[in-house]
């Protein structure tokens, strides 16, 4: 690894923690740098190739440079990448995301999914002339301020006046937002979650806890936002909305909709969505909305979606690997609890079952490190931190992934 290893050493000195985005720093002894990929792997400057189950974190779900999403890139290219006019394509991606999206009538296009909660908390205030938001301890919607209140880490920089606005709940806890409700109820704006969580490992709702939400902010005029950046397209076409059947007021969606290019978008109920400047006054305006490149991209990903086959085999990995590492640890009597839906599995290392961030936090953190550790050296790239979560691809065929489980298996037998 000396190539990634000296331009980690000069990136320390550039860059605030040697990264642009903190958990890149947590590969140890020092993250390795890509030179390309291909499909579900990737190809390391140091001339290591490594099966990954990052993939971007979850922004793509048809591996890495697709053949077709390429071509229609290309395509997109020769005519140009930016304008600073509307395109055909933004049209045509709102359609698309619409046609499956059915809680989606207006989209506003932004860059990131963090600008996209901005975006929507704002949209919430101005709809409903209230201040208060809810959150829900170990959810993530992007680093902006009023979404980075937390039990455990108080944000320097942030102000408290904003910090302070936002109430913290339990996941998975009914009870827990019913109260926040009786007592701040006529105060909250809207409850932000994501409805499949996994910013805290994946950690599956149970449906009454989502059906719940919808029947408090119901009773009490607030906004439910599904945070569906990661969930939107990847557990179906229609999202965790479509899975659970609920319909959220506002919805983010992000990753995959920009088919690996930066993108985010808020959409919701036409008369939510109209506050948006400038047809109402809730500002939001950006160089790079609705970027040509990821319109394009988005708009190409979500064809290929549409032919099922590549969510058969990207769900059908994610499950072999769960259901085969499950059994192995029931075999060695090892304490994980190896979660699964769709193209996404994670492993706690942990005795019980987790359905909350307190939870999620008696993980051995330790342990899952040294089992990232282990198979980056056999080959194999899972997500550096045990509360990051992994991510198959339609690139990941059955040889992939028989490949991997054996990896994965043999570093828990050694971890035992
Ligand atoms: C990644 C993520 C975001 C933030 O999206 P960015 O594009 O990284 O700003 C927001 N919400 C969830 C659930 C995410 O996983």
């Amino acid at each position: 690894m000396e190539t990634s290893k000296r331009l980690f050493e000069e990136a320390l000195t550039l860059f605030p923690g040697g990264v642009h985005s903190p958990v890149r720093s947590k590969v140890k002894p020092y993250p390795f740098y890509v030179e390309r990929a291909e499909g579900a792997k990737l190809y390391t400057v140091d001339g290591l190739e490594l099966l990954d189950y990052c993939m971007a974190y979850g922004a793509l779900i048809l591996g890495h440079r697709n053949p077709r999403i390429h071509q229609f890139i290309r395509d997109q290219l020769e005519k140009g990448w930016i304008y600073g006019t509307p395109t055909r394509l933004e049209v045509e991606l709102a359609k698309r995301i619409m046609r499956h999206f059915k809680s989606i009538e207006k989209i506003r296009f932004v860059n990131s999914g963090c600008e996209a909660t901005m975006l929507a908390v704002r949209v919430a205030r101005a709809y409903t002339g209230r201040d208060v938001i809810v959150k829900f301890d170990g959810c993530y919607h992007g680093a902006n301020d009023v979404l980075l209140a937390s039990k455990h880490l108080k944000p320097q920089g942030v102000l408290d006046c904003i910090l302070n606005k936002t109430l913290i709940a339990r996941y998975n806890d009914y009870s827990d937002v019913e109260f926040l409700f009786r007592k701040y109820g006529n105060n909250i704006a809207c409850v932000m979650v994501e409805p499949i969580a996994a910013n805290m490992g994946l950690v599956l709702p149970s449906e009454d806890f989502l059906k719940g939400l919808r029947e408090l902010c119901d009773s009490y005029g607030s906004l439910l936002i599904f945070d569906e950046v990661v969930t939107g397209f990847r557990v179906g076409l229609d999202g965790a909305q479509g899975l659970y059947c609920i319909r959220p007021d506002i919805t983010i969606l992000g990753k995959i909709i920009g088919g690996g290019f930066p993108i985010g978008a808020v959409g919701g109920r036409r008369d939510v969505m109209s506050l948006i400047s400038p047809e109402g006054n809730v500002p939001n305006a950006g160089t790079f909305n609705a970027h040509p490149i990821s319109m394009a991209a988005g708009l190409a990903t979500i064809s290929v979606l549409e032919e099922g086959k590549p969510y058969e085999t990207a769900n059908r990995a994610a499950k072999s690997i769960a259901d085969e590492i499950r059994d192995e640890s029931h075999r060695l009597n090892v304490n994980i609890q190896v979660t699964n839906i769709t193209s996404m599995f994670h492993i706690f290392f942990t005795e019980k079952p987790v359905k909350n961030y307190e939870e999620a936090l008696k993980s051995n953190t330790m342990l899952y490190e040294r089992f990232h550790e282990e198979l980056l050296k056999m080959g194999v790239f899972i997500p550096p931190s045990q509360f990051e979560v992994c991510f198959t691809s339609s690139s990941h065929d059955e040889e992939i992934v028989s490949l991997s489980v054996d990896k994965m298996k043999k570093v828990l037998r050694s971890l035992k």
